[in-house]
């Protein structure tokens, strides 16, 4: 791509040098250095070109550079892109309302990324244990093999011993459903919990959807003990499923949500939705941040909406969806490797064993980008506007990847 930036000049091997010398090794990237992208394609300094079954991690939803954003951009960017939330302006309200519209909800708080958004709906649950009058209800139940974040709240509810470790003491009051069934968390619900966190389909832990026996009693014991039901919907939210929320898939309602991800499609904002009968939990000072909710993250979030809308892409995500699955339940009947294909829409798992990091690294050499999560899955997560040819193409990698195995 030509270009006048002088950061674009550098030699891939120049930018891979000047991150290890200055940056905290905390990631293990892959070689690729990005330089653009377009449509459901990413391409990197070298000139190669890889069909994203990724999408930054579920964010890129519109794939990248959609004119429709892009525009939104340039005007906002000239208009103004932050203000603080000090003021008004006119996109958090009009988004909020959008948000509380297709949710079900009826109260938002704006942060800045996912893990941001699970902290605020802990203090919530805490700050509405405190409403009960009870102020040893608050106990925070969480699932066994969850990631909800790295941050000392996000991370003392993520219930894995390689990301905790290191960083214990952790919050405290936090226990565990030791089982995806409803005795296990009939168990483990007491009168001191106030809220069970839940992802609908965990995302890290490899595309596992919930029974939905399992959501329904947990939207039971919640009632029952008078503790709130938060969904964590920042990797399968925003229509990653075919409907705008996973939990819309098993009829259960929340009392609070969490979206991040591709909420505004490739810019930092996540938020929190919270049903009325929590809208007064928090009291005016108790929470706040500088960025969250700034008129440029809110504007594109908005125009992520109408693309949605307008384009039918909820329809298109169930309809490719289908269409993936049934292509690789297809191999699935030839390649004794993949033991099993699961999930919702475009957020889809594929169990394939120890092999699944070098499948992945196959795949980045024949130009498709997918990760492995949980090392032994395969997961898919492609932007929305991907199309059947597009997958074909992935397939058709897939498969020769697996017949040399
Ligand atoms: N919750 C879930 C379900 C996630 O998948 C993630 C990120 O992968 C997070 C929380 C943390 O979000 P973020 O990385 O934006 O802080």
């Amino acid at each position: 791509m030509a270009d006048s930036d002088p950061y674009m000049q550098r030699t891939a091997q120049e930018i891979r040098a000047l991150e290890d010398a200055y940056l905290f090794p905390t990631y293990s990237r892959y070689d690729a250095v990005i330089s653009h992208g377009s449509g459901a394609y990413l391409y990197d300094l070298e000139g190669r070109r890889y069909l994203d079954f990724l999408a930054g991690i579920a964010v890129n939803s519109l794939g990248y550079a959609h004119p429709r954003l892009v525009r939104v951009l340039e005007q906002q960017g000239r208009r103004v892109m932050h203000c603080s939330n000090l003021f008004y302006h006119p996109y958090q309200g009009a988004l909020a309302q959008r948000l509380a519209g297709i949710s079900g909800m009826s109260r938002v708080f704006f942060t800045n990324s996912g893990t941001e958004a699970i902290e605020g709906a802990l203090k919530i649950a805490r700050a509405f244990g405190r409403q009960a009058q009870r102020p040893d209800k608050s106990v925070i139940l969480s699932l066994k093999n969850a990631f909800h974040g790295r941050t000392f709240g996000a991370l003392s509810i993520t219930a894995q011993e390689k990301y905790q470790a290191p960083f214990r003491p952790l919050v405290p009051d936090v226990a565990w459903v030791e089982a995806l069934t409803a005795d296990a968390l009939e168990r483990a619900f007491s009168d001191r919990t106030c809220a069970l966190v839940l992802e609908p389909i965990q995302g890290e832990g490899g595309i596992i959807p919930l029974p939905g026996e399992f959501l329904r009693a947990a939207r039971q014991l919640c009632d029952e003990y008078d503790a709130l039901l938060v969904m964590d919907e920042i990797q399968s939210g925003m229509g990653r499923t075919g409907r705008y929320f996973a939990y819309q898939h098993y009829g259960v309602q929340p009392d609070l949500v969490t979206v991040a991800k591709s909420l505004a499609a490739g810019y930092p904002l996540g938020a929190i939705l919270g049903a009325s009968r929590i809208a007064s939990a928090l009291k005016p000072g108790e929470h706040g941040t500088t960025f969250g909710g700034g008129p440029l993250a809110c504007r594109l979030a908005l125009e992520v909406l109408d693309v949605i809308e307008e384009e039918g892409l909820l329809d298109r995500v169930s309809k490719l969806g289908d269409y993936l699955t049934a292509g690789l339940g297809e191999l699935a009947s030839r390649h004794a490797t993949i033991r099993e294909v699961r999930g919702l829409g475009l957020m889809v798992g594929v169990e394939i064993g120890p092999a699944a990091p070098d499948i992945v690294a196959a795949l980045r050499r024949r130009g498709i980008l997918a990760n492995a999560a949980h090392d032994t899955v395969l997961r898919l997560l492609p932007p929305f506007i991907i199309t059947e040819e597009q997958i074909d193409e992935f397939l058709a990698a897939l498969d020769a990847v697996l017949a040399e195995l």
